[in-house]
């Protein structure tokens, strides 16, 4: 897995792991705010039962005063003194004498008043002393609240008339809209007051919560019901704690997947991947040479993985999974600015020599390496002129169609690409051919047995025509002897690699080889002295 999905499965193991949590910490605060909706709405319940016990009481206790100084009557004093009562009692808008017979004598605007039906009655407490009536005046359909102290015996007593919306709260505790429905009635089961009628409607009987509370002083009960949704959206402070403590959790999980351990050494990804990291691919140089002249053409690059106790793998055993992982895309940038430093300043003081690089199927993928190799040589002595880029036939294209592309975008960059392995591949010379590049590597499967077998022979022959027509460049590869030399030039091959020249070197050794083979042309020195052809095999160092 490549680094970037590696911390994306981070991210989604983390979020697997922190999701229960984080469900159990909302369950706990939904928990937490239904709790607190339920005492909410208890606590308007309370408060109900007080308002109207307090305005019932104040006006119980104003009759009582009246019928203790002797208001029985409709004398100018009494209608004085239940005008006082009318301006001390706020809630309550009228304070009357009563027949018996329960008509009204009188109030405190005279002695004319509006004819009033009673609707329903109940005493208002155990003692029977008040009684609580609902009456209708006039012909208005509105009902009215009235608390009646009745006279002893045959004698008028006193009432007051209240509004029944006094009797009921008309904002939340928070002081907001009243989002319940409130029902004030009497203990035997008489409707006094209802407010916030729409509150609850249209909502699911699942979706409502309800409270009750009794009045201890008089027989009165308010019923509240109301949606839990419209009670939770005042619990904003809870959600708003959820919110955070949730994007808490998931700064987290980002940042423990940022600075996850990256040292598993178990995994052989992981362990090429800090490999990389520590420096320990190191790019050998074999040498290309022009078997007609013997002089240096340039280098192929083949990498070499140097571990810390000294020991060198060769790639057969790395690459094909750093091809598969993804991973060869860094190891190849890696590697060239490596030559870069390494070779560039003896490179970039002789121009004819060529530096070749294996690239890998998915380089060609996109266009990234474009970019990756514009910019990683744009300041370096080697130049672009002097890089070749190889492509095996050995791996398939996945599409040809954009492999040209790349190809062509490398090419307008000034870099050459080269055909590796060519006789080995599934997809065809004549398919790659169609890349059209500028140079083709014979494989050394066919240089092997150019001696003993003709097909051999004669495909190197064909292949040579072949470059020839199409102006490209060739290379044979894996050359061993003396013999193979020869009959190469004979076949019209100018340039070749292999151990009878030089084994892939460490970068000092090549360059040693490089200054010996190659020096710097000066005003009175000898010509270079190149390869002797066929040469002696230059040791590795
Ligand atoms: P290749 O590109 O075909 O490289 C030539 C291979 O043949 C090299 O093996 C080289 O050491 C070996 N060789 C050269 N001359 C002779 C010879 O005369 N006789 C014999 N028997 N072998 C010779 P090496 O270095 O083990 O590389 C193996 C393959 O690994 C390369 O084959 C290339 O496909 C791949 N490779 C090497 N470096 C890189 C790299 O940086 N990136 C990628 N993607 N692949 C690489
Ligand atoms: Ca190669
Ligand atoms: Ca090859």
């Amino acid at each position: 897995m490549a680094p970037r999905s590696r911390n994306l499965a981070a991210i989604v193991i983390g979020v697997v792991l922190a999701g229960p949590p984080v469900a159990a910490l909302n369950l706990w605060l939904g928990a937490i705010a239904e709790q607190q909706v339920v005492r909410d709405l208890d606590s308007t319940a309370l408060r109900a039962v007080g308002l109207a016990e307090g305005r019932l009481a104040r006006a119980a206790a104003a009759l009582d005063d009246l019928a203790a100084r002797g208001v029985d009557g409709c004398r100018a004093s009494h209608i004085e003194a239940l005008r006082q009562a009318a301006f001390a009692v706020t809630p309550a808008k009228e304070f009357s004498v009563i027949a018996p017979d329960g008509r009204t004598l009188c109030s405190d605007h005279g002695s004319t008043v509006e004819p009033r039906s009673i609707v329903s009655s109940e005493p208002l407490n155990d003692s029977r002393q008040h009684l609580l009536d609902l009456v209708r005046l006039g012909s208005g359909g509105k009902q009215w609240a009235r608390v009646r102290r009745p006279g002893a015996g045959e004698s008028n007593g006193v009432a007051a008339l209240i509004p029944t919306e006094m009797l009921v709260p008309s904002v939340s505790p928070h002081g907001g809209p009243l989002n319940a429905r409130i029902q004030l009635t009497g203990r035997g089961g008489m409707v006094i007051a209802r407010a916030g009628e729409t509150a609850a409607a249209n909502v699911p009987a699942d979706d409502l919560v309800s409270a009750v509370r009794d009045s201890r002083r008089y027989r009165l009960r308010a019923s509240l019901t109301a949606s839990r949704a419209d009670l939770a959206a005042g619990q904003n402070d809870l959600r708003l704690l959820g919110a955070m403590v949730s994007g808490m959790l998931a700064v987290l999980i980002l940042t423990l997947a940022f600075f996850r351990p990256k040292r598993r050494r178990d995994n052989p990804i992981d362990e090429l991947e800090r490999a990389m990291h520590a420096g320990e691919f190191v790019p050998y140089y074999q040498p290309i040479v022009d078997i007609r002249s013997g002089r240096l053409r340039g280098a192929e690059v083949l990498i070499r993985w140097r571990k810390s106790d000294g020991s060198v793998v060769t790639p057969a055993a790395f690459i094909p999974l750093a091809e598969s992982s993804g991973l060869i895309l860094e190891m190849t940038r890696d590697l060239m600015r490596r030559v870069s430093r390494e070779i560039g300043p003896a490179f970039g003081k002789r121009p004819n020599l060529r530096i070749s690089f294996n690239l890998a199927a998915r380089h060609f993928a996109d266009e990234e390496i474009v970019g990756d190799v514009r910019k990683i040589f744009k300041t370096s002595p080697l130049k672009l002129s002097q890089i070749v880029l190889e492509v095996t036939e050995r791996q398939p294209l996945d599409n040809l169609t954009e492999t040209r592309r790349v190809v062509a975008a490398l090419q307008g960059l000034g870099v050459r690409i080269a055909i590796d392995d060519v006789g080995t591949g599934h997809s065809g010379l004549s398919y790659m051919l169609k890349l059209g590049v500028d140079t083709i590597k014979i494989d050394k499967m066919f240089i092997d047995s150019i001696a003993t077998d003709r097909n051999s022979h004669t495909i190197i022959e064909t292949l040579v025509d072949l470059a020839q027509n199409m102006r490209m460049d060739v290379i044979a590869e894996g050359v061993e002897s003396f013999e193979q030399v020869v009959q190469l030039r004979e076949l019209g091959i100018r340039a070749a690699q292999g151990y009878v020249f030089s084994p892939p070197l460490p970068g000092p050794s090549f360059l040693q080889l490089l200054e010996a083979i190659e020096p710097l042309k000066e005003a009175a020195a000898p010509a270079p002295a190149g390869l002797a052809v066929p040469a002696v095999p230059v040791a590795a160092a």
